[in-house]
């Protein structure tokens, strides 16, 4: 048929309210057939790189695919590929746990199909963002210094933890320019030689704020952590590590806090880092792309209480254990104007902005894409959907999963199991005497069906077990310590 299909089969372009009902429900049911099936499969899959590729043509389909088909494809292939992140046995790297309203949010997103180049291309678009970013920082207990109603701070989604680092660090870098240069224009303070500059980091740090700063032209001063506890940043080695860098002739210009590290949810403790942004003016960011949620328990109020009075920015990850699905990657600033000064940017083909207010905060120049997805429709239908109540309980069911692991390790009698840090969120990391036994024991717990990713915590394997999937229910961690009992004895 060449490039023109044949019509008697063409679906129509246009959206069609009853195929999309039709349609869509075949679909609904083909993903709940899928959600039921999955707590019968193993978390891992067993299959090859390239194997699943196989199942598909060379090259696209010409004429329409019968949507039965596709369907059917969906199930055959699809699904049995796609490592489900909600399996109940689920606890490798960090929960990104997706609830029904997440789920269905997608929908309603397409549906909109909003670009969101501007408040007047989508108005609910922005002003829902600018909600529920205020939502997230209160639920939080990140200060109203940092909510869009204070017309100073405030928040946007963004991709991910690792894009929001490399925007703070470019705007990390070129407010130091203008510090140290006030006369310097707007356009040259993008040009300077930043060859100095410097950005602390603890050696816990994810390994994307080292890619943010390499990408900013920032140098990275990765400081050791102590082990002590779980691995946090001691003021005085940073200021040690500052003044070498000084009497070298470089300047530092940000400070990396991290809250809830990847290998072992270590948290640095904030507020001992107040006296760095008032002396040495530093830009202070805190990434809690994880453990950022536990803020909203009573118990690590204090923590974004830290947060509010020291930090320049933070970003905590909506996508991990929040219940928002991937991806809402949210990052507050207490101060917009340091990302506007970056990030403003616009063409005559745009729509005149107005004047910019609370509500119309202008998120093209906030950070680097111009057209946004309505993500904020998903945090809004999550908050509604489950209330900040249900989101608290879900966050707090983790944590009291791990609390009951973590107690049934220390009690255990013959000293089968350790726990080289003390983690207090969702995560437990343990290993045996021997790391021969370590590795031993995950591939059993791999066999058993079990997604659990052994690390390495001080040179030694340990295994990270990050409770926080919505399916885990308490009788799977008991499942679980008899099967890593059954391994041991
Ligand atoms: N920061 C921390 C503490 C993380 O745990 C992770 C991912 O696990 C990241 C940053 C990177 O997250 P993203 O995938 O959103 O870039």
């Amino acid at each position: 048929m060449g490039a023109r299909e044949s019509s008697a089969m063409a679906p129509p372009k246009k959206v069609d309210g009853d195929i999309l009902v039709k349609l869509g429900q075949q679909t609904l049911e083909a993903i709940s057939r899928f959600t039921k099936s999955i707590p019968q499969q193993g978390v891992w899959k067993d299959v090859e790189p390239g194997q699943l590729a196989a199942d598909f043509a060379k090259e696209p389909p010409v004429e329409p695919t019968e949507y039965g088909q596709i369907l059917q494809k969906l199930e055959t292939t699809i699904f049995p590929g796609a490592l489900s992140w909600q399996h109940p046995k689920f606890m490798a790297y960090y929960p990104s746990s997706s609830s029904v309203p997440a789920i269905l949010s997608e929908t309603v997103i397409a549906s909109i199909g909003s670009v969101g180049l501007q408040w007047k291309s989508n108005p609910i678009g922005t002003e829902l963002e600018v909600v529920v970013m205020d939502w997230v920082a209160q639920f939080l207990g990140i200060g109203p210094a940092f909510h869009h109603t204070s017309g100073v701070g405030g928040g946007i989604i963004q991709n991910t933890a690792g894009e929001a680092m490399l925007n703070i660090m470019i705007c990390a870098r070129t407010r130091m320019h203008r510090r140290l240069q006030p006369d310097l224009s707007w356009e040259d303070a993008f040009h300077q030689d930043s060859s100095s500059f410097v950005v602390y980091i603890s050696d816990q740090a994810h390994f994307s704020v080292e890619k943010a700063c390499r990408l900013a032209g920032l140098r990275c001063r990765r400081v050791a952590a102590r082990l002590e506890g779980n691995f946090s940043l001691q003021p005085s080695d940073v200021k040690e590590a500052m003044e070498k860098d000084r009497a070298a002739g470089l300047k530092p210009v940000a400070l990396v806090l991290t809250y809830g590290s990847t290998n072992t949810s270590g948290t640095d403790d904030i507020a001992a880092f107040k006296d760095f942004a008032q002396e040495d003016d530093l830009w202070i960011h805190v990434d809690a792309a994880y453990a950022g949620a536990a803020w909203s328990l009573d118990e690590f109020k204090k923590d974004s209480q830290a947060v509010s009075e020291v930090v320049t920015s933070v970003n905590m990850n909506g996508s991990k254990w929040f219940l928002c699905g991937f991806d809402s990657a949210f990052l507050w600033v207490r101060d917009r104007q340091l990302l506007l000064d970056v990030f403003s940017a616009s063409g005559v083909y745009m729509a005149d902005a107005g004047e910019l207010s609370i509500y119309n905060p202008e998120f093209k120049d906030w950070s680097v894409p111009l057209g946004r997805r309505f993500r904020a429709l998903r945090i809004w239908m999550v908050f509604e959907y489950f209330g900040t109540s249900g989101i608290r309980s879900y966050i707090q069911q983790a944590i009291d999963q791990a609390n009951w692991l973590r107690e049934r390790i220390e009690e255990e009698p013959k000293g089968l199991f350790e726990q080289p840090v003390t983690t207090k969120f969702g995560l437990v990391c343990v290993r045996c005497p021997s790391d021969e036994a370590t590795l031993g024991l995950a591939s059993r717990l791999s066999e058993l069906g079990y997604g659990i990713a052994p690390s390495k915590i001080c040179d030694r394997d340990a295994l990270r077990i990050a409770l926080g999937s919505t399916a885990t229910t308490q009788a799977h961690v008991e499942q679980l310590w008899k099967d890593m009992l059954a391994f041991v004895q």
